[in-house]
């Protein structure tokens, strides 16, 4: 029903708002630009409307592109939010900084079609930030000014000579282009040559790479668009972090099931790598829409024990029981770490975790106690689960109730920006032998097979063997099947040394 103007944030997906991502998440139509990252793009809906407006070349700084462009870009915005659309309108940085996001927002109340605006973090601060310099500090610089370097743009003519001697910070944005020009002004208005000078090209992504040099030699640095320029005392300050981002300048594809990734996204963000997100299977209801499976549940106080091999068998079972202690006196199995936080989020405690973590649904069998006479499983699985655990249950003399909990089906194809970035990416993860099959099933939208990254890492045996089983080399396994150990091996086998301090 509205039109929001969103900030993406300056390039790390990680940093645009938390309401941004929210709108994201529900918007029916997502306008985007060229600095937006692609990976935003797997928050969106898999049935949003993806529409790419900076596709056409635009300025030479990399900055919003001209008139007629900017004309059918309202115009869009505004047939959308008429037709009572949710529209997101991502827009680089923030939308009211050089984004032209105040002349959408004009057409918008023109047009009188509800519009919002939802700030973003710029890179006219987050990008020098990036670089390890603060746009202010004590004792250097006690006001920062953020220009565009476009000279001789219509009605922003800017007055370099007055900003020299106001002295302080300044901030260019698009100004590589226009870098001797500046410079030149700002040395005749009396800016001595020495002056520290920085460029930051492709802040906060992996492509990131700083030039440090002066107002003097500033027009001769190689440098490319996008860019921010800083000139001032601070452009000589280098507190970058010491954190350890063993990963960062790799992209990482995560494959999983809509909405699962979580912590081994969080986990790959913070070693510093860039990760795509890449829904692969999508988890479906069963065949019978649950019958049996909600029946199964109204009984489970009745078994010895229930075992889980997934979180996912996890979230469709639990909350079918109304009360957790419908389980009764049953006892909870869960086949590693993950499916164990899965109960944990239920106050659920899991009584039987395998030692061999690494083991999977075989090690979990071979963990059971003996059965008491006519011992009771119930088994909520996959539709096409392994049969491991209810073979080596059997062997074992238990008898095992098994209900298809959900089922696992192909995804929809991912937007077009998303599979041109995966040709870039180093490593593909694997978390299970769907997200394996899924990831090849997988075609672009032009009916073409993803591409295979040349690292694959598996987070377990089951998965790593499913993977060879499809001609896949496996490179990285880590010791037990965990995101945390998963981005740990990965950083092992890619990753830079950690920076010392100076
Ligand atoms: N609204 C945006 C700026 C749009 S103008 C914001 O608030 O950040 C585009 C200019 O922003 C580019 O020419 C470049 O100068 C700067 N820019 C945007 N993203 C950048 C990035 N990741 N690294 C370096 N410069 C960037």
């Amino acid at each position: 029903m509205t039109v929001h103007l969103v900030g993406a944030g300056p390039g790390d997906p990680g940093l645009i708002t938390r309401r941004g991502a929210d709108l994201l998440s529900r918007a029916d139509v997502v306008v985007y630009d060229r600095l937006v990252d692609p990976a935003l793009l797997s928050l969106a809906r898999p049935d949003a409307l993806l529409l790419d407006v900076g596709k056409r070349p635009s300025g030479a700084d990399g900055g919003p592109g001209g008139a007629v462009r900017q004309a059918e870009i309202d115009a869009l915005l505004v047939a959308h939010g008429r037709a009572g659309r949710t529209v997101v309108r991502l827009k680089g940085g923030d939308p009211f900084l050089f984004g032209r996001g105040g002349e959408e927002a004009e057409a918008l109340a023109r047009a009188q079609v509800a519009f919002e605006v939802v700030p973003g973090v710029t890179s006219a601060t987050a990008v020098p930030a990036s670089a390890g310099i603060p746009v202010t500090h004590r004792g250097l610089s006690s006001s920062v000014t953020v220009v565009t370097g476009r000279v001789g743009e219509a009605g922003t003519g800017v007055d370099w000579a007055s900003l020299a001697k106001a002295g302080g910070t300044l901030v260019v944005l698009m100004g590589v282009a226009t870098r001797a020009e500046i410079a030149r002004r700002l040395m005749e208005a009396g800016r001595p040559a020495e002056t520290p000078a920085a460029v930051v090209e492709w802040g906060t992504t992996p492509a990131q790479r700083t030039v440090r040099t002066t107002l003097g030699a500033l027009g001769a640095a190689e440098v490319v668009a996008p860019a921010v320029v800083v000139v001032g005392e601070v452009a000589g300050l280098d507190l970058g972090s010491l954190a350890a981002r063993p990963l960062a300048g790799t992209t990482v594809v995560v494959t999983r099931a809509r909405g699962q990734a979580g912590p081994l996204t969080a986990a790959l963000a913070d070693a510093g790598a860039r990760v795509l997100e890449l829904a692969v299977v999508a988890l479906a209801d069963p065949e019978d829409g649950g019958a049996a499976l909600k029946k199964a549940a109204r009984g489970a106080g009745g078994y010895d024990w229930v075992a889980f091999t997934s979180a996912n068998a996890v979230h469709r079972l639990v909350p079918l029981l109304r009360d957790s202690r419908g389980f009764g006196p049953a006892r909870l199995a869960a086949v590693g770490e993950a499916t164990a936080q899965a109960l944990a989020a239920y106050h659920l405690v899991a009584d039987l975790v395998p030692v061999d973590g690494a083991g999977g649904a075989a090690a979990l069998a071979a963990a059971f106690p003996d059965p008491p006479p006519g011992g009771r499983v119930l088994f909520p699985r996959a539709a096409d689960a392994r049969r491991a655990l209810p073979e080596g249950l059997l062997a074992r003399g238990w008898a095992v109730d098994e209900v298809v909990a959900y089922r696992t089906v192909a995804a929809p194809p991912p937007p077009a920006a998303l599979c041109h970035e995966l040709a870039g990416a180093q490593v593909v993860t694997f978390t299970s032998p769907s997200t394996v099959e899924g990831y090849l099933a997988q075609r672009d939208p032009a009916g073409r097979p993803l591409p295979v990254p040349p690292v694959v890492a598996c987070i377990g045996p089951t998965t790593a063997e499913a993977a060879r089983r499809a001609g896949l080399a496996v490179a990285v396994e880590p010791g037990s099947p965990s995101a945390a150990a998963l981005a740990a091996a990965l950083a092992a086998r890619l990753g830079t040394a950690p920076p010392t301090a100076p």
